[in-house]
């Protein structure tokens, strides 16, 4: 194996609070062992556009409490393509790079599989989504501050759903993983959660109505994944227009708010101790592996585990939600 020397990191895919303070770890962590660092833009497409930047320790300070990513991120089709992987190698190489860590969520782990089935790179992967659905990690970078801010958002709207007496869907992120909806709903004291994960053949929506919500009080605040499968909260709101004409709905789309703000302390600590870990893993020579924590605890999974295995929420946190909403 080839010692390292230099590493590369970059953020790709949706930004998530918390990644800056992952790619402060990542570069002190690297500078504090003596390596190089070069800071990569906009992903996996920085790589092939040779958009690449000497990172010092000092590139990296006043990030930790600053939202987004000070490397941009991106969504890049061209890297799909083994040309397009193929320039990436090369101006990588051309940079010094002898390893990398990229921060992002399924599909930046996928790209980093693929790239490292194609050339001879040690890559290690840090879980920076919003989402929390990726396995080998009990929760993602990003998500505790998104939960938060979900929270933050329907305390306010509770004032006005309990003051008109109305059924008010709130939306929030999370196409195929209900994490942000269901803990949303336990810390906000929603009275349901209508999510992907319970959707296999069970109306939600019917049993939410047929149980009757709330019937100590005559408001309600569902919240909702933004799963196709229902059509999100626009979706339910339209079908108790036609099929329960006696409620009131309204809907809220929290939509890209929740991926903004300065990162919770929670996010800080697990993105800093996941990036001096991505470190220390290369320094072990690990490779191909994902970063997470599980019960307080370092673990590396292999990318494809990461992406095969599908992080099922607790039932017990369904049964808990249903509980608490008499
Ligand atoms: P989020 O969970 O916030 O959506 P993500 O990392 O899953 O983040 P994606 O847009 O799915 O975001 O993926 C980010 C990038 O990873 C893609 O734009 C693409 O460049 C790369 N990528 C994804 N899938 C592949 C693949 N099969 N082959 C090569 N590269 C890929």
């Amino acid at each position: 194996m080839a010692t390292i020397k230099t590493i590369g990191i970059l953020t790709s895919g949706g930004d998530a609070p918390g990644m800056n303070a992952a790619i402060r770890a990542v570069t002190r962590a690297a500078r504090y062992n003596g390596w190089g660092v070069k800071g990569i833009m906009r992903g996996y497409k920085g790589l092939i556009t040779n958009e690449i930047e000497e990172f010092y320790s000092n590139s990296v300070s006043n990030i930790i409490q600053r939202g987004g990513t000070i490397l941009k991120t991106a969504r890049c089709k061209e890297f799909m393509t083994e040309e397009g992987r193929t320039l990436a190698y090369n101006n990588m190489r051309a940079a010094g790079i002898d390893a990398l860590v990229v921060i992002g969520g399924d599909g930046t782990i996928t790209g980093a599989k693929v790239f490292a089935e194609q050339f001879d790179i040690p890559i290690v992967a840090l879980p920076g989504t919003i989402d929390n659905d990726l396995s080998g990690t009990d929760t993602t970078i990003g998500y505790d501050t998104a939960l938060n801010t979900i929270v933050e958002a329907v305390d306010k709207l509770r004032d006005t759903a309990s003051s008109h007496e109305r059924l008010f869907f709130v939306e929030v992120m999370g196409r195929h993983a209900g994490y942000l909806a269901l803990n949303g709903a336990i810390a906000s004291g929603a009275e349901a959660a209508i999510i992907p994960e319970s959707a296999t053949g069970d109306d939600q929506l019917k049993t939410l109505i047929d149980n009757g919500f709330r019937k100590s009080k005559n408001s309600a605040i569902v919240l909702v994944a933004e799963d196709p499968a229902t059509g999100g909260a626009m979706g339910l709101a339209e079908r108790v227009k036609n099929e329960y004409p006696q409620y009131d709905a309204r809907v809220t789309i929290l939509g890209h708010i929740q991926r903004g703000g300065s990162p919770t302390a929670a996010d800080r600590i697990l993105a800093s101790r996941l990036g001096a870990a991505a470190v220390e893993a290369l320094k072990e020579g690990q490779r191909n592996v994902m970063v997470g924590l599980k019960n307080g605890e370092l673990v590396y999974t292999p990318f494809c585990q990461a992406l095969s295995k599908t992080k099922s929420i607790k039932q017990s946190n369904v049964e808990l939600v249903k509980m608490l909403s008499i």
